[in-house]
């Protein structure tokens, strides 16, 4: 019944820090997620693009997807949820691209209860440096050095894969 905790997935983990604690809740009960957000080419396959500037702090959206519990699933094709969750999302957000220094990232509500039947939370996409309107919005994938690809976010600080800072040293 319960998941394996080998094999245990370690990227996209959920950052905790102070930046969270600047974001606001959006009251609006719409979802205006269409007027800040597009998926367009990237120039190497699709990707998620700014409509409209964003500020740092600023909260996308909440990201849908399905909710599986099998850590057997590929690294590249999930986020993690903690509590041995893992989520495969959905359009749009199944389109953000890696960067290794993203403009945005994963986490979720201090104060959210978590869903009774999984056990987690919701997951979100939040701003971490202001975007420029027509910008690609970036998260840092972190994958596992066995999933590592080469890298070609362009940023000063690439490090030359796709690949968690702490599992870096692994790859020759
Ligand atoms: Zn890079």
């Amino acid at each position: 019944m319960s998941p394996k905790k080998d094999n245990k997935i370690k990227d996209n983990k959920i950052k905790d820090g102070p930046k969270k604690e600047g974001r606001k809740k959006d009251s609006k009960k719409k979802n205006k997620l269409d007027k800040k957000i597009e998926v367009k080419d990237s120039g190497s396959g699709l990707g998620l693009f700014a409509k409209k500037d964003l500020k740092k702090d600023a909260v996308i959206g909440r990201i849908k997807g399905k909710i599986v519990s099998d850590a057997k699933h590929d690294p590249r094709y999930v986020m993690e949820l903690g509590n041995d969750m893992l989520l495969v999302p959905k359009a749009p957000f199944r389109f953000l691209n890696h960067s290794c220094r993203p403009n945005c990232e994963l986490f979720d509500w201090d104060d959210e209860t978590p869903d009774p039947e999984t056990g987690v939370k919701g997951l979100y996409l939040g701003v971490i440096r202001k975007v420029k309107a027509g910008a690609e919005l970036t998260i840092d994938y972190s994958w596992p050095a066995d999933f590592a690809i080469p890298c070609q976010c362009g940023s000063k600080k690439c490090r030359g894969y796709i690949v968690a800072e702490e599992e870096r040293h692994l790859i020759a």
